[in-house]
């Protein structure tokens, strides 16, 4: 075993079917008296209920939560909490919306109690992230981490299928690059390894029955120990290719990774046998990256980047970005590599080929 360091987050986690309904308890173990609720506007509803939970204690849902936290979208809501003088935010929904209550929380210290509703993992980490003029800042503060989370499966059961198979290979990424990366340690790869095995026995059942009460319990499970490494670890080449590729193109987040993340397997496990050994297990399979390609493809992920919309002619601009900005990979990445990975991904080709 390799000499290590492991911070614990300080977090606390409710989990189970019905949690929500324990709430109150919460903002009342933060000492928080009031609170408002964030969500999208998809989920004003969910919002409305999250606030009649908290009875006294709701100060109403502030529904406006967008993809990639827009600057002028946080000072908005940072404004609205301090005018209805909440002492708590409760971020009701996907990384968007834990998002937005990040970046109120980086300018207010106001705590925040997050209820994830997809696989994304934000809620796990001290990572914030705000969009200005296209140009998305991303930096880690403490502040930003919820102290309190609260996993409750039942809330994931309308995600639909599509969304909840992108978003649950979006963890499975988050988990594949902590098993290698500089700061790893065994305890984030135990996490890491079980998050991956779940995740990936999770996403049929889920396809095949999308209220599966175990189907959804697990993702929720899988996803919580995929963002906890995510929050632990230093990413490398996969979430550094999918934050430009996001950034440059405006792809969608989560189907960017499903595509991408089989590629940078491939190029990746070659280089890391511990990785590989471990994928190996939790795949059943000595080609890992093909298995996690293949069962994308069989639940209905799209192909390809340029299926969803990557311009044929963008490569070179993605690989100029990539060449530019240092993070840390467990392998040398050359011109010609990212341009190997990237064509593959761009085609949808196997990507175990020799490259
Ligand atoms: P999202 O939060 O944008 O949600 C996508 C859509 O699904 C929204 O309309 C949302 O309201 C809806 N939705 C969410 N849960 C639902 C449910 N259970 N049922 C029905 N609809 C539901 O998507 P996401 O993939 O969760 O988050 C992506 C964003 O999170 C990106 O901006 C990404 O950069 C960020 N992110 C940040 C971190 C971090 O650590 N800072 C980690 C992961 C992702």
């Amino acid at each position: 075993m390799h000499n290590f360091v492991y911070e614990a987050l300080p977090m606390r986690v409710r989990f189970g079917d019905h949690a929500l309904e324990q709430l109150p308890e919460e903002l009342e173990a933060l000492g928080g008296t009031n609170a408002v609720v964030l969500t999208t506007p998809e989920q004003a509803e969910l919002g409305e209920h999250v606030n009649s939970i908290l009875g006294a204690a709701g100060r109403g849902v502030y529904p406006r939560a967008a993809m990639h936290v827009p600057l002028s979208t946080a000072h908005a809501a940072r404004d609205h909490v301090a005018e209805v003088g909440a002492d708590t935010v409760i971020s009701v929904g996907g990384g968007s919306t834990t998002g937005l209550g990040k970046a109120i929380a980086l300018h207010s210290d106001i705590p925040i109690i997050a209820v994830p509703t997809t696989y994304a993992g934000s809620e796990m980490t001290p990572i914030w992230g705000v969009t200005d003029q296209s140009v998305k800042r991303t930096g880690r503060d403490p502040r930003v981490l919820p102290r309190a989370v609260i996993y409750d499966p039942t809330l994931t059961v309308g995600l639909p299928v599509k969304v909840s198979v992108t978003s649950g290979l979006n963890a499975v990424a988050h988990a594949v690059e902590g098993l290698y990366a500089p700061d790893a340690s065994p305890i984030i790869s135990l996490m890491a390894a079980e998050g991956i095995t779940k995740m990936l026995s999770a996403l049929p059942a889920i396809t095949t029955e999308p209220t599966s009460s175990d189907g959804r319990s697990d993702a929720l499970y899988a996803a919580w120990l995929c963002g906890a490494v995510l929050g632990a670890t230093t990413m490398g080449l996969h979430h550094k290719l999918c934050h430009i590729l996001g950034g440059t193109f405006d792809l969608p987040h989560a189907d960017t990774h499903a595509i991408v993340l089989p590629y940078v397997m491939a190029f990746n496990l070659r280089a890391t046998p511990t990785a590989r050994a471990v994928l190996q297990r939790a795949t059943g399979s000595a080609t890992p990256a093909t298995s996690v390609r293949n069962l994308g493809l069989q639940l209905g992920i799209p192909a390809s980047l340029a299926e969803i919309g990557m311009p044929d002619d963008g490569l070179s601009e993605v690989i100029r970005q990539a060449v530019d900005a240092p993070y840390s990979n467990p392998r040398t990445v050359t011109e010609t590599d990212l341009t190997d990975l990237l064509t593959a991904a761009y085609t949808g080709s196997d990507p175990d080929e020799e490259y």
